[in-house]
Formats: structure tokens, C-alpha cells, sequence
């Protein structure tokens, strides 16, 4: 089996593995656009990047109607270059990025998504709010700050562990505020799970996971 039809295949068998109500995000970070376009040929349009210069690069070469998910950590200085087309900023992590995605939003006239990326990894290294700051920053944001973001829901990032137990206990975590926030207004998009532990994230509550190298091979 040639490479390239693998993925295509990675694809569909993933796809069939997720309930129709999980949103499969195809993480392409470290690919190229002929790989992406093989993947977006089978109908498939939600895809991921976690670097802002590879996004723009490929949103450019790539079908407009592709619906980009940034999922890295976004500085505040490169939210301009993606603000008139990213569909999903899933990296909010500061009541600082908020504001900056709300003004450039504003430029273009548009509203941007965003989910609140939560720590919930025990690693010092991951990115993400406490839950005290993802709960004020929610609250702000119902009282009608940043008028020009819509913020659909969380995103977490697990501890890189193989203990399920471990695993189960972030994901849940997660789900339980994404509930507590939900009494409030209802938050739409959990975001949690990736190549090693989708499975485990959807049994958790997931209803959007991120998945790269299952799809598209580990990365070089
Ligand atoms: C790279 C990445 C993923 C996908 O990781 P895989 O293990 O390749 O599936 C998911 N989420 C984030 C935030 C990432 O940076």
C-alpha cells in the first residue's frame, strides 16, 4: 500500500470508529497540501494547524470553503493574519488573546469562534487558562465583552501518558466544567482527544477531537 492512499484510508476507518456526533478535526500540521487535498477529495472539510505562517500558507493554496481550526498557541501580534478566515480559534488561553481576536474580528466585520483552552494536564509545559480564569473570562464574555468572538465551548490537552486512569480523570475534569458553564448558556464544542486518546476522551464526553498522526502518519 502506497502511503498516500493510507491516509485516506486512516481516514475512513477513524471516521467509522466516531459517533456521527463527534467532530472529527483532521490535524494536517507538518503535511502538505497534496495530503490534505486527498483528505479533503473524500468530502472532508474541518482541518487543524497549529502554526499561524503554515495556516495563512496553506489556506492559500488550498479550496476556500476548508474550514481552518487553529489549535496552537496564538500570539497576539499573528491573530491579524487569520482573523478575516479562520473558522475556529480552539487556543484562547488569556483574557488577552480574547481582546485581541475581538478587535481584528471586528475589522473584518465577522464574529470568530473560539474555545477556551483549559489546563487540565498535569505537565507544567501545556498552554491553557486555570478553571477560576475560565470561569470569570465566560462570565465577562455573557456580559458582553468581546462582542465580536463567540466562544462555542472548551478545549483541553491531556497529560502525555498511556494511564487511562490518569487520562479519565483530565478529560472528566473538563467535561464537568464544560457543564457547570453550560447551566448558564449552553456551550456547544468539546474539544478533547488526539491520535492516542480519542477513544478515551469521547467515552469522557467529547464531542470534537483533534487527530493527526493516526491520519497522516507521524510527523517528521
Ligand atoms: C498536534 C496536535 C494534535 C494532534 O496530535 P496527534 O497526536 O498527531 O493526533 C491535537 N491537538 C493539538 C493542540 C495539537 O497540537
Amino acid at each position: 500500500m502506497s502511503k498516500t492512499s493510507g491516509i485516506v484510508e486512516n481516514y475512513l476507518q477513524i471516521k467509522l470508529t466516531i459517533p456521527d456526533n463527534v467532530a472529527l478535526i483532521a490535524v494536517s500540521k507538518n503535511h502538505s497540501v497534496d495530503s490534505i487535498e486527498r483528505i479533503y477529495n473524500t468530502g472532508h472539510r474541518e482541518f487543524g494547524e497549529n502554526k499561524v505562517q503554515e495556516l495563512v500558507d496553506k489556506y492559500n493554496q488550498l479550496p476556500k470553503d476548508i474550514k481552518w481550526h487553529l489549535i496552537g498557541h496564538l500570539q497576539t501580534n499573528k491573530v491579524k493574519y487569520i482573523a478575516e478566515f479562520v473558522e475556529m480559534i480552539e487556543s484562547a488561553d488569556s483574557r488577552k488573546i480574547l481582546v485581541e481576536i475581538d478587535k481584528q474580528a471586528a475589522k473584518y466585520q465577522r464574529k470568530i469562534k473560539v474555545l477556551l483552552q483549559i489546563k487540565i494536564a498535569e505537565e507544567e509545559t501545556k498552554y491553557g487558562l486555570e478553571i477560576h480564569e475560565a470561569k470569570e473570562l465566560y462570565q465577562e464574555y455573557l456580559n458582553g465583552e468581546f462582542p465580536n468572538v463567540e466562544v462555542k465551548g472548551l478545549m483541553g490537552m491531556a497529560t502525555f501518558t498511556d494511564d487511562e486512569q490518569q487520562l479519565k480523570k483530565e478529560f472528566s475534569l473538563l467535561k464537568h466544567l464544560f457543564d457547570q458553564l453550560s447551566h448558564q448558556n449552553k456551550l456547544e464544542t468539546l474539544s478533547m482527544g488526539m491520535s492516542d486518546d480519542y477513544p478515551i476522551a469521547i467515552s469522557c464526553g467529547a464531542n470534537s477531537v483533534r487527530v493527526g498522526s493516526a491520519i497522516f502518519g507521524k510527523r517528521s
